[in-house]
C-alpha cells in the first residue's frame, strides 16, 4: 500500500532527490514548490514515468494561508504518513553588523515560521488523537546550527538552531501520538542554494576542507531522510543526524 508523503521545497536540490527516492520506495509524494512550477511539473512527470505517484503543489511556506491550502490539497491524497520540512533559503554572505532588518525578517519568515507552520499542520494530520494514523516527520536543519556560520550567515544558522530545538520539543509532544520527529543536518551539499546566495562554487570550494574531502550530494542526504521516514527507524525520535562529511 502506498503511503502519503509531503515534501516542502521539492522542486530541486535535497527535496527533489528525496522525492525521487521516496517515490522509488513506494511513497505517494506531494511535491511542494514556491516559484519554479516547470521544475516541479518535470519532477512529477519523472516520478510518474517510474510508475510512481506524485502531485505538484504550489505554496509559499512563509504564508500561513498558503500552508493551510497546501495541506488541504494534500488531504485529497488520503491520510498523511510522512512530512519532510525542507524548504529553506540562504542569502549573500555578510557579518551580522551589515545585515538589514528586511533580510533578517525574510530569513526567519521562510526558515523558522515556515517550518513551524508546516510541522504544525503535519502534526495535526498525523496525531492519533486527532484521527491521524501516526507517521514520521523529518526537518532539514543544517550543521550551521552548530558552527554558527560566522561572517556568512549567522541568521541562517540561528534559524536552523530553531529547527533543532523544534525537533527535540516536538518529538516529546508527539511521541504518544504515534509520530516520530527527527532532523537531518546537512553540511556542504552540492545544490543550487549556494548560487542563490551568490556563491555558486561554495560547496565544491569548502567541501575540500572537510574530513571526507568533498561536498556531499543531495542523494546522500535523501538516503538518511528516507531511513528516518521508514519504520526501520521505529525507535528513533528527537534525533539530529549530521550528514556533513565529518564537518
Ligand atoms: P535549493 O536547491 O535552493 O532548493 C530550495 C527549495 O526550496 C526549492 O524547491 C524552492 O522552491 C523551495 N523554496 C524556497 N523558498 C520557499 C518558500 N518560501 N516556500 C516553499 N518553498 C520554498 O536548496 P537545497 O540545497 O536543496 O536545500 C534544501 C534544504 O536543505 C534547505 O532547508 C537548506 O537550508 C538545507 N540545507 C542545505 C545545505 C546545502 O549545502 N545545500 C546544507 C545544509 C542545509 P522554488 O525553486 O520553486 O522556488
Amino acid at each position: 500500500m502506498h503511503r502519503s508523503l509531503l515534501i516542502t521545497g521539492a522542486s530541486r536540490g535535497i527535496g527533489r532527490a528525496t522525492a525521487l527516492l521516496a517515490a522509488a520506495r513506494g511513497w505517494r509524494v506531494g511535491v511542494n514548490y514556491h516559484s519554479d512550477r516547470a521544475a516541479a511539473d518535470a519532477l512529477v512527470a519523472q516520478i510518474e514515468a517510474m510508475g510512481g505517484q506524485a502531485v505538484a503543489l504550489q505554496a509559499n511556506v512563509a504564508e500561513e494561508s498558503q500552508v493551510l491550502r497546501l495541506f488541504e490539497a494534500m488531504d485529497a491524497f488520503g491520510p498523511l504518513h510522512g512530512l519532510v520540512v525542507n524548504a529553506g533559503i540562504v542569502a549573500p554572505p555578510l557579518p551580522l553588523l551589515e545585515m538589514s532588518g528586511e533580510r533578517l525578517r525574510r530569513m526567519f519568515a521562510v526558515n523558522v515560521l515556515g517550518s513551524y507552520l508546516t510541522a504544525r499542520e503535519g502534526a495535526r494530520r498525523m496525531a492519533r488523537s486527532l484521527g491521524g494514523e501516526g507517521g514520521s516527520m523529518v526537518l532539514v536543519s543544517s550543521v550551521a546550527a552548530s558552527l554558527g556560520a560566522p561572517f556568512e550567515y549567522v541568521d541562517y544558522a540561528g534559524a536552523k538552531g530553531a529547527l533543532d530545538v523544534l525537533t527535540r520539543g516536538l518529538a516529546k509532544e508527539l511521541g504518544g501520538e504515534g509520530v516520530r520527529v527527527n532532523a537531518v543536518r546537512p553540511g556542504l551539499i552540492d545544490t543550487e542554494i549556494h548560487a542563490s546566495g551568490g556563491q555558486p562554487d561554495r560547496a565544491e570550494r569548502l567541501g575540500k576542507s572537510t574530513p571526507l574531502g568533498r561536498a556531499g550530494r543531495a542523494e546522500e542526504v535523501a538516503e538518511a531522510i528516507l531511513w528516518l521516514l521508514d519504520d526501520r527507524a521505529s525507535y528513533t525520535t528527537g534525533a539530529l543526524v549530521d550528514i556533513a562529511g565529518g564537518r
